[in-house]
């Protein structure tokens, strides 16, 4: 193998550019060439193909978004669409391709695998953390420490007014961040898709909280769920003189310079897809388990099952009577 590309595509995540800048050197290190595919499925399609070099990846490790950009590019569901790409790849003599993305992405890897036979290497980033096979994805924990800030400020002024809080964050049918964020800011009530929840046990929850002296009260609510302003809406009907706002923190939770974890785990995982291309792997996604940086093929991969951490959400309820 002598030149290698890579992409990232889907939803942008903190990290990002620390796994190109860990793609591109280590495959310098080994002898390779490295192109950088702009835009996603799109640029491939497109033939927007650059030249990277040890230069090109100075100073993104600590920035967030991507370098390369990313796209959302439908087209790329089609198979003919799919030909341009494996046309633009022989063009450039790429002879192996790192996607930088989510479960979307991988789709579009397997396919490119099967139908062209290209040595394909995912890599889960996205700040969601909705991939199975993987305990974090690259952004997560990015995205949940920019979480915890806000809830750690909105505490502040509405401890000052006595006020509850309804806080939306982003993970689209997952509650992850929610999850985490929730128990890691102390909220006081954390809604997510993967658990049942009621209204009146949210309603009572706040009243109780009110007779025991709580200054706020933290809800956290996962985006899967329902919007903000539609959760305030129920409560309000419930608790009418309940002084309540909301905050949607959105697209702040996509960007930022990465946090430790994710510069690691990026790096790592750079590292690895060049290694398992130089080791003749191909089709395969890179996860970390356990603590461990392992991989799979791409179809037990999209087809496994996360187990929802309910051990974690308890806890967050016990904490946060
Ligand atoms: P993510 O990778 O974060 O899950 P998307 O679901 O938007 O994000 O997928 C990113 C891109 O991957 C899509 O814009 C498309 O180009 C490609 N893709 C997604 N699903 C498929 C599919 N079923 N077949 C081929 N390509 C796909």
């Amino acid at each position: 193998m002598k030149t290698i590309g890579i992409l990232t595509s889907g939803g942008d995540a903190p990290g990002m550019n620390a796994a190109i800048r860990a793609v591109v050197r280590t495959g310098i290190y080994y002898g390779l060439k490295v192109k950088g595919i702009m835009r996603g499925y799109a640029g491939l399609v497109e033939d927007e193909v650059i030249d990277l070099n040890l230069s090109s990846v100075g100073d993104i490790l600590q920035k967030g978004g991507t370098i390369l950009r990313t796209a959302r590019c439908e087209e790329f569901k089609k198979k003919e669409v799919r030909k341009k790409a494996y046309e633009t790849l022989q063009k450039h003599g790429i002879e192996g391709l790192v996607i930088i993305g989510g479960d979307g992405s991988f789709r579009g890897a397997q396919l490119l695998s099967e139908e062209w036979n290209v040595n394909t290497i995912g890599i889960p980033g996205t700040i969601d953390n909705d991939i199975p096979c993987t305990d974090y994805t690259i952004g997560f924990d990015t995205a949940c420490n920019t979480v915890i800030d806000a809830i750690n400020k909105i505490r502040d002024t509405a401890t000052s007014h006595e006020r509850a809080n309804i806080i939306e964050v982003m993970g689209r049918n997952a509650g992850y961040i929610a999850l985490y964020a929730g128990l890691a800011g102390g909220a006081e009530m954390i809604i997510l898709p993967e658990v049942e929840w009621s209204i009146d046990e949210l309603c009572d929850k706040i009243t109780y909280g009110i007779k025991r002296g709580k200054l706020h009260h933290i809800i956290v609510l996962a985006e899967g769920v329902m919007s903000a302003p539609e959760l305030a809406k129920m409560i309000k009907e419930r608790l009418p003189k309940l002084d309540l706002r909301y905050t949607i923190l959105g697209h702040i939770q996509r960007g930022g310079a990465p946090t430790v974890m994710d510069r690691v785990l990026a790096s790592q995982m750079g590292a690895r897809a060049v290694e398992l291309l130089l080791e003749n792997k191909t089709k395969r996604i890179i996860s970390i388990r356990n603590n461990q940086i392992v991989d799979d093929d791409i179809d037990e991969a999209l087809s496994m099952k996360k187990e929802f951490n309910r051990k974690l959400y308890e806890l967050s309820k016990i904490l946060s009577i």
